[in-house]
């Protein structure tokens, strides 16, 4: 049975008659967000599968993408900031691990201790901010401890690291709940820096006390056993993004996309199609204006390049993305106003839509934007 909800959306009027008509739609499939987390549970073996909901759950909306992964057996999530971790908390049981990949900053770390959240630790400052309110709360405050194992982005240097072995009273108060880092390049699984990091992390995490470990993301539960450890932490995949370079996505579509046609027109040969007339009709064309644009996050990089599905039927690209609508070259498409047509979905992919952009999956994603009607549809991209 397909069912859907829409989820009520802070900034569509709601008239008595119901929600008012967006340009596009993003349909949002929670039984394939879950049948991709199972999926992840099989490849990461005996390791436990975190949920990452940064970014809103890559733009898919965490408050409902986070329960499904309950749902599913997964306990710990984690966000990039504090104030995600906050708007997340009300959504999960009281139980959830909510992690803040991002660390703690200055002047947070009541607010992240009132609120139950774990940070992630990333420097010598954290740690000792961290352990004073410790100390002036007078209990153990659980927190991570990344390192850097060799990306220069987040965590703990290498002598970080060794001034913490050296002395243990840089812990006081914090209680170690996991030792993590990060890989720079697991999508490119032959690629050294992997075995690098890998011999990197596990060197460094001996160093610090006995806790979890955790170091893959999506494209690293891919590269086998060694990299598991006791927590995976994916991202991507769990979206449907493909993890890893490679003909075959393992992965379940969880998004699509579909614009409603505001307007048709026949023009003749020569007319100027959209900004800059980048596109001089050559001969009689039809086309379509469709309510999306780049303010949608839809990449006015695909001007003239990117068009879009109608019942399988491709749509060409006429000219450049404007910020509210986009024009596509329609033939004979039997098409009216108020029609949708396919923008990422079984004829093209995210993966497809993110190439032609010259970007990658998660860009699109955590890009589309707040306009959109969405609905959440249990199998409705089976
Ligand atoms: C974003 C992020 C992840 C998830 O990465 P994916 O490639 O989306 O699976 C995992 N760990 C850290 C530290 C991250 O920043």
């Amino acid at each position: 049975m397909l069912v859907i909800s829409s989820a009520s959306s802070p900034v569509l009027p709601i008239s008595a008659a119901g929600a008012v008509s967006a340009g596009a739609v993003l349909t949002i499939d929670l039984s394939a967000l879950r049948a991709n987390y199972r999926r992840l549970c099989r490849e990461a073996g005996g390791a436990r599968v975190a949920g990452v909901v940064k970014a809103d759950a890559y733009g898919l909306g965490a408050e409902r993408v986070a329960p499904a992964l309950w749902s599913e057996g997964c306990r710990s999530f984690f966000v990039a900031h504090l104030s995600e971790a906050l708007a997340l908390r009300p959504a999960l049981p009281s139980e959830a691990e909510i992690f803040v990949l991002n660390g703690l900053a200055p002047g947070d770390e009541r607010r992240c201790a009132e609120a139950h959240v774990t940070p992630v630790i990333n420097s010598g400052t954290q740690l000792s901010a961290w352990g004073a309110l410790a100390q002036t709360l007078g209990r153990p405050l659980p927190a991570a401890l990344q390192v850097d194992s060799g990306m220069a982005r987040l965590g703990l240097a290498p002598e970080e690291v060794a001034a913490i072995a050296a002395d243990p009273a840089h812990l006081a108060g914090v209680d170690v709940t996991l030792v993590m880092s990060h890989l720079a390049c697991a999508d490119e699984p032959e690629h050294p820096a992997n075995r690098a990091q890998l011999e990197a992390f596990k060197a460094l995490a001996a160093r610090l006390p006995e806790a979890r470990r955790s170091l893959a993301n999506s494209a690293g539960v891919f590269l086998g056993p060694d990299f598991h450890f006791d927590l995976c932490r994916p991202g991507i995949a769990l979206y449907g993004g493909q993890p890893f370079e490679g003909p075959e996505n393992p992965m379940r579509a969880v998004a699509r996309l579909d614009a409603r046609v505001i307007q048709i027109r026949e023009v003749p040969a020569g007319a100027g199609v959209g900004y800059g007339w980048s596109l001089v009709t050559p001969g009689a064309m039809r086309l379509a204006t469709i309510g999306i644009g780049y303010a949608d996050g839809w990449p006015r990089s695909l001007s003239n390049r990117l068009g879009a599905y109608h019942g399988g039927q491709p749509l060409g690209a006429a000219g450049r993305v404007s910020m509210d609508s986009v024009i596509l070259d329609i033939g004979s498409a039997a098409l009216k106003p108020g029609d949708l047509v396919e923008l990422i979905g079984p004829h093209q992919s995210l993966g497809e839509v993110a190439a032609t952009a010259g970007t990658i999956p998660y860009e699109i994603l955590t890009a589309l934007g707040q306009r959109f009607e969405r609905r959440y549809a249990e199998g409705a991209l089976a």
